[in-house]
């Protein structure tokens, strides 16, 4: 493939059979007239913990057939691909609730969105409003932000080893409800080498990260995930980078993405990848 010889991708995003709204074949549609060359739905795995958000388990099947016709019906205009974003819960095994082998996926996005508290005897979500995240630091954690920390990222690193995806979902997702700094400092010690041990899992195993925008077309933040000091480090070990819409209506699709090759280059990336064709292409900057 000649240089640059690709278009964007995008391999996140969430429609009505989960919280996105519109159905399926809008985002399709969307990112056809965006001139995509790749659109993959990943919509949020049914998990058994009770939550407003994901897929219900007695749609998963319903969900995985239409997009079946959908990938058929389409596949003369653009490259379509049956994802999941496939939840990792500590201790809880969703490949097997889900029966994930059985459903002939295409991909699969794995993202950490709960983390276990001992003292609470149970999983809470980190990127919920932000009472429930006060609530969860303070009574899951005695109020110890450097241990809900930990127990965010070292998820995240067994979720890596595990799940083994071949792209890891909003990486710094605990820093949703700390927009102005108010549980902790990006640049502190503690953080800093969370994330860095980390990162040397996601290289360890191949995975890229993904620059999602889906928290700023939400109205959740100002900067996407991960913090442009993760994209640094990611840049000096190695580790590739695609970006992600985490759209949740069709017209999110592909959000602010030139925005965000931008924000590639100035870090000093000089390539990302795209999905084309039944592999991550890299795409010169
Ligand atoms: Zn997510
Ligand atoms: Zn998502």
């Amino acid at each position: 493939m000649k240089k640059n010889d690709i278009k964007y991708s995008d391999m996140h995003m969430h429609g009505s059979y989960s919280d996105g709204k519109g159905h399926l074949r809008e985002f399709i549609e969307s990112a056809i007239e965006k001139d995509f060359s790749t659109i993959g739905i990943s919509d949020h795995s049914p998990i058994p913990l009770e939550n407003c958000w994901s897929m219900k388990l007695s749609d998963l099947g319903s969900y995985v057939d239409e997009m079946r016709k959908l990938k058929k019906e389409y596949h003369s205009d653009i490259e379509v691909l049956i994802g999941v974003e496939l939840d990792y819960i500590e201790g809880i095994d969703v490949k097997d609730y889900i029966d994930f082998d059985s459903k002939g996926f295409d991909y699969f996005i794995s993202s950490v969105h709960y983390v276990y508290s001992e003292i609470l005897g149970g999983h809470y979500e980190v990127d919920g409003p932000a009472e429930s995240f006060g609530f969860l630091l303070e009574n899951g954690f005695e109020g110890n932000i450097k241990s809900l920390v930990h127990g965010y990222y070292s998820t995240v690193r067994k979720m890596v080893e595990e799940y083994k995806p071949m792209v890891i979902g909003h990486i710094d997702l605990i820093k949703k409800n700390n927009g102005n700094g108010e549980y902790f400092n990006e640049d502190s010690d503690f953080y800093i080498d969370e994330v860095n041990k980390t990162l040397e899992v996601v290289k360890k195993h191949g995975a890229l990260l993904e620059i999602n925008t889906g928290a700023i077309s939400r109205g959740y933040t100002k900067i996407p995930y991960p913090s442009e000091y993760i994209l640094q480090k990611c840049l000096e070990k190695g580790i590739g980078i695609t970006l992600n819409s985490d759209a949740h209506e069709p017209s999110n699709v592909g959000y602010r993405f030139k925005e965000m090759i931008e924000l590639a280059k100035r870090t000093g990336f000089e390539e990302i990848y795209f999905y084309s064709k039944g592999y991550w292409r890299p795409f010169s900057l």
